[in-house]
């Protein structure tokens, strides 16, 4: 799925990473491998990948991701990858 991707530089997804018991879980549930898990904790290596789905703020255990489930546009993303498989370039319409 890592090939679905919206609109750079617009994911709300924020971590504290000063509340991270580096569980994993968060990596785990992840769709599209925004998170990898350093020595103790996670680190998000993939901003721009994030779909704004939820899964991971609502399996951390102790709240440490905050996102905005439901920003991001299937549609758009839908056509980008449409778009791209085909070789094709111009503007992309969100629904
Ligand atoms: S909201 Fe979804 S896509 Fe974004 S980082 Fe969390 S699990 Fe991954
Ligand atoms: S689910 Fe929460 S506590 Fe676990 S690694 Fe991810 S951010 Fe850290």
């Amino acid at each position: 799925m890592e090939e679905f991707r919206y609109i750079d530089g617009v994911a709300t997804l924020e971590l504290n990473e000063d509340l991270c018991v580096g569980c994993g879980i968060c990596e785990t549930v992840c769709p599209h491998n925004v998170f990898a898990m350093g020595r103790s904790k996670v680190r998000i290596v993939d901003q721009d990948g994030c779909m704004e789905c939820g899964a991971c703020a609502n399996n951390c255990p102790v709240s440490a991701i905050g996102v905005t489930p439901g920003v991001g546009c299937a549609t758009y993303v839908i056509k980008k990858w449409w778009m791209d498989l085909l070789g094709k370039e111009g503007p992309i319409t969100c629904c």
